[in-house]
């Protein structure tokens, strides 16, 4: 690119020198004619003046141009007729043919003064002819002197104008070299840099460059190798947690299944032959595919919920008859534990799924109610603060430890698994009261101290929009 950049950067230098050089050769050699036009009209101004157009015009013609001009020089009297009267350098003038149709004799004679460029005829070469109209007397005088002296001052100049082109040309290249230097050297930092991210970790450092548009190339790519890193970041951990989910819910699947076909071998091979076991087994059979379908159901949820596929049927449900309904369904399983509800609730709604909500309060009363002692209290109260609807839910059971409160609420994490599983748990309860809290933009948290009891918060905005 260096070259590139140079190569064009000479090209357009020498097209600018020479333009220049054209140009300025053209107009110094336009005023050189020019001054020596009119340092000629002077010169035949003396002529003129000096003199007797009475006397022997030819000798005085002689004589002045001995004294006073150059021998190539050469001067003409003519009759405003056009018939040569003198010459300097040819005595016999009147073999001369009449000069009336010279263009720089017409000149002077309708203007005063005229100038013209040819070959003279008599003396072989390019003249410079500049001819007056006589202020002394009815005739013009004219001046002739070599043309190619001008072209001679011209050949002179040329080496002052080469040296001058050739000098400006090398600074120039100097300066070009500089220039492309600050603009490719950066560039070749940066593309050195940007090709880091062919490695596994790319690590960037780039420096502040004098141009403005170098810098955000080098920010614009800093921030996108951030944002790709942390999408990576992303990714990786999204795929460690599915991974994870799927070895857990293989597992959590495989006990049932284990213990369904010990059963139902048992069963087969007609070694049971006591109704009542057989009965048992059969019992037990169904409470585990019962626990089986509960955990598929659970899976399936937050699924949905956590690719926002849930099939949700709006309503504005309102939260009194709601609260009542579930203690209804409570009641039974906290009688069994000897446990007390307590509710409180302000007439409020919002606009969701009856079933959802249903679904992430009864989670967490039936933990208040499983993971407590007899005699325990849960708590319900439900009220809208500010432009929220706030769930609490509050036991004086067992608690949970600052450990396990940072995981609890990962799918399938429980803190005593035997308890847990005793009771129907799937280990996916507070992993669903999550993940409905985030469907309706809201968020959960969670108070506990081990022996005393725990505070679980929902909160979810009541301006629902339906999607
Ligand atoms: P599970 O199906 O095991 O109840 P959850 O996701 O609902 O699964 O709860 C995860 C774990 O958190 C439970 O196993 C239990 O150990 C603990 N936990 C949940 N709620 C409470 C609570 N109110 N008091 C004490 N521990 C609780």
């Amino acid at each position: 690119m260096k070259r590139a950049i140079l190569l064009r950067f000479v090209a357009i230098l020498m097209l600018a020198l020479a333009v220049s050089s054209v140009f300025s050769y053209y107009f110094i050699g336009k005023n050189m004619l020019k001054s020596n036009r009119e340092s000629m009209i002077n010169t035949i101004h003396v002529v003129d003046y000096s003199l007797d157009y009475g006397g022997d015009l030819q000798m005085q013609l002689s004589r002045l141009h001995e004294a006073t001009m150059d021998e190539k020089s050469r001067i003409t009297i003519i009759g405003e007729d056009g018939t040569v009267v003198a010459d300097n350098e040819i005595e016999q003038v009147d073999s001369l043919e009449n000069h009336l149709e010279r263009e720089e004799v017409r000149e002077a004679l309708a203007h005063g003064s005229g100038f013209a460029t040819r070959n003279s005829e008599s003396l072989g070469e390019s003249m410079l002819y500049v001819a007056v109209h006589s202020k002394e007397g009815p005739y013009i005088v004219r001046m002739a002197v070599p043309y190619t002296n001008m072209l001679d001052y011209m050949i002179l100049i040329f080496p002052v104008l080469l040296l001058g082109t050739g000098i400006a040309f090398a600074m120039s290249a100097v300066i070009a070299v500089r220039f492309t230097n600050t603009i490719t050297t950066p560039l070749n930092e940066i593309s050195r840099e940007m090709e880091k991210v062919r490695s596994d970790n790319p690590s960037f450092t780039f420096k502040t460059y004098k141009y403005k548009e170098l810098n955000v190339i080098s920010a614009t790519t800093m921030k996108m190798s951030e944002e790709i890193r942390e999408h990576m970041d992303r990714l990786e951990k999204e795929k460690r947690i599915r991974q994870e989910f799927f070895s857990n819910a293989s597992h959590e699947l495989k006990t049932p299944i284990t213990s369904v076909k010990g059963y139902a071998e048992l069963l087969d091979q007609g070694f049971v032959k006591d109704e009542a076991v057989k009965k048992d087994f059969i019992a037990r059979i169904l409470k585990e595919t019962d626990n089986m379908t509960n955990l598929i159901n659970d899976i399936l949820m937050i699924s949905r919920l956590e690719a926002k596929e849930a099939e949700v049927t709006y309503s504005t449900v309102r939260m009194v008859p709601l609260l009542t309904e579930i203690f209804e369904s409570a009641e039974p399983i906290a009688a069994e534990y000897q446990v007390t509800l307590h509710k409180e609730c302000e007439p409020v709604s919002i606009e969701a799924s009856a079933k959802q909500l249903r679904e992430l309060i009864m989670n967490l009363v039936s933990n208040g109610i499983k993971y407590n002692h007899p005699g325990g209290n849960v708590w319900v109260e439900i009220c809208s603060k500010g432009t929220d609807l706030c769930i609490r839910v509050r036991d004086d059971g067992c608690g949970i430890s600052r450990e396990d409160q940072e995981r609890i609420f990962e799918r399938f994490y429980r803190v005593d698994k035997g308890r847990s599983k005793k009771m129907g748990g799937t280990g996916l309860g507070l992993s669903i009261v999550k993940h409905i809290a985030e469907f309706y933009n809201g968020h959960i948290e969670l108070e506990s101290e081990p022996g005393k009891g725990s505070c679980f918060t929902v909160t979810i905005p009541e301006n629902q929009t339906k999607s």
